[in-house]
């Protein structure tokens, strides 16, 4: 892997990179198969990813005709990596299992380990033989839908596809590393103007706002519409913050502290609630929820921008979505991608079908948004939210802070890359997009 840096590093061609020798084995953030039973009997929160995620050498695995070897640059932490290492709901080797029973080549990812991660930013190293579009020494980061291009399910909606993945959560092989095996079609190019670690952290969190919100599958978010977003300066919040402003609507944010608030209002966000301080307590005990809260919330946000709000931007899952429901406005929508707090719902019915409200779920995005949703970071219109960032071997306590809450914006991971700041191939145009912007969430977080 020294050799592949060093080439990387010295600006080699594509053809000098693809010449280079590919090693036997590479470094990876993996969880073994078995340690799976490691926390029986505890809490989540006591759960500790810093004890069942490894970074280990695992072997290199064979390459398919519709696959490309990728150097990793940078990764980032998603939370589905949190949910691996905690082996909730499920542990992952089951996905794994499948997806080895369904061809050959899906066999190389049943193995008693899964090298983890859903994001990266790197540098192609070799391309299989069926790949048109794609060539060594490109500069690329990668999303995560892994879709099967053979079956007719995943052509309309490849989201829809009857055998959709996430690469690195429910496929081997993932970002965390520094080497990964991906589809060509999770390929898209790097922004020139980021750093490695900033063009990491986006395309998992940012694919997943643009499609809740931009895209005609998600919410259908249109000028003037307010959309209030739970965990706003989270890792979908910050984009989902900025797709807001971006589209001439009014966002209205929920955050946990005073720290956080402030990074809402210099991002733009005028309208924050501060979830702690108001103390809303929705769930009087463990069955009963308190729609005295939920109005409390609902008056909080018409103090701040006068109306309801015309969608709730839903990740939180249980502990919110009774509130969600309730605040959204007259014929609005709750767009739902995740319940990080519960996913066993409970809302009041009556208040969505006598005010024509719907819930619309989503998730990821299909190549298509990722790509769009790329393309917005690289005209520099959408900044990354990268706030902190660690090495790979200490990726276990980069996940533990996921787990607690104690990031923002999201957390990136050095993996080639010896160092921050690489990577940069147009400094003009970051120049014009602007160093704050950029940076906005990395300096809070520093
Ligand atoms: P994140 O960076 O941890 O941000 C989530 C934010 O939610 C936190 O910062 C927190 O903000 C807020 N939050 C957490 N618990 C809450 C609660 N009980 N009530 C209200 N707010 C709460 O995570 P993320 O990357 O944004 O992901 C969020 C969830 O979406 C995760 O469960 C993840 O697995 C899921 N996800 C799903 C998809 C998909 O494609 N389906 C894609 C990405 C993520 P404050 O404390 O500041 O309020």
């Amino acid at each position: 892997m020294r050799q592949i840096l060093e080439a990387i590093q010295s600006g080699a061609s594509g053809e000098e990179i693809g010449a280079l020798p590919l090693p036997e084995s590479y470094r990876g953030a993996l969880v073994r198969r078995d340690e799976v039973g490691m926390f029986e009997g505890l809490d989540s929160s006591e759960k500790d990813p810093r004890k069942s995620l490894h970074v280990e050498d695992v072997p290199l695995p064979e390459l398919a005709p519709d696959e490309a070897y990728v150097a990793v640059m940078a990764s980032s932490i998603n939370f589905n990596t949190v949910w691996t290492s905690i082996f909730e709901p499920l542990p992952t080797f089951g996905f794994l299992d499948r997806l080895g029973k369904e061809s050959v080549w899906g066999a190389r990812h049943a193995l008693p380990y899964h090298v983890v991660g859903s994001d990266g930013a790197g540098v192609v190293l070799k391309v299989g033989s069926s790949v048109r579009n794609w060539k060594p020494g490109d500069k690329v980061v990668l999303h995560c839908n892994y879709v099967d291009d053979q079956d007719p399910s995943s052509h309309d909606d490849s989201m829809l596809a009857a055998n959709q993945r996430i690469w690195g959560f429910e496929t081997n092989f993932g970002g965390l590393a520094d080497l990964t095996v991906v589809k060509a079609n999770q390929l898209m190019p790097k922004p020139a103007h980021l750093t490695w670690e900033e063009a990491a952290v986006n395309a998992l969190c940012n694919s997943t706002s643009y499609r809740m919100l931009v895209s005609h599958n998600g919410a259908g978010m249109k000028q003037g519409d307010s959309v209030l977003i739970w965990g706003a300066s989270g890792g979908l919040g910050g984009y989902a913050c900025q797709y807001v402003l971006n589209g001439g609507g009014t966002p209205v944010g929920v955050v946990s502290s005073p720290e956080k608030a402030a990074l809402l209002n210099e991002l733009g966000v005028e309208a924050v609630i501060d979830r702690k301080a108001a103390g809303y307590r929705f769930w009087s005990d463990e069955h009963t929820q308190d729609e005295g809260e939920w109005r409390r919330l609902g008056k909080d946000i018409r103090g701040l921008i006068g109306e309801d709000p015309q969608i709730v931007f839903e990740h939180p899952g249980r502990q919110t979505m009774g509130a969600s429901v309730f605040v959204c406005a007259r014929g609005g929508t709750i767009v739902t991608c995740a319940a990080t707090s519960g996913f066993m719902i409970e809302y009041d019915n009556r208040h969505l079908w006598m005010k024509l409200k719907s819930i619309k779920s989503s998730h990821f995005a299909n190549y298509r948004e990722a790509w769009d949703a790329n393309k917005l970071l690289a005209h520099g219109k959408i900044q990354p939210v990268l706030s902190a960032v660690h090495r790979l071997d200490d990726v276990g306590e980069a996940a533990y802070q996921v787990h607690h809450n104690l990031h923002e914006g999201k957390i990136g991971v050095l993996c080639l890359a010896p160092e921050e700041g690489l990577g940069i191939d147009d400094p003009e145009f970051r120049a014009k997009v602007g160093e704050d912007k950029i940076t906005l969430f990395r300096r809070h977080g520093a």
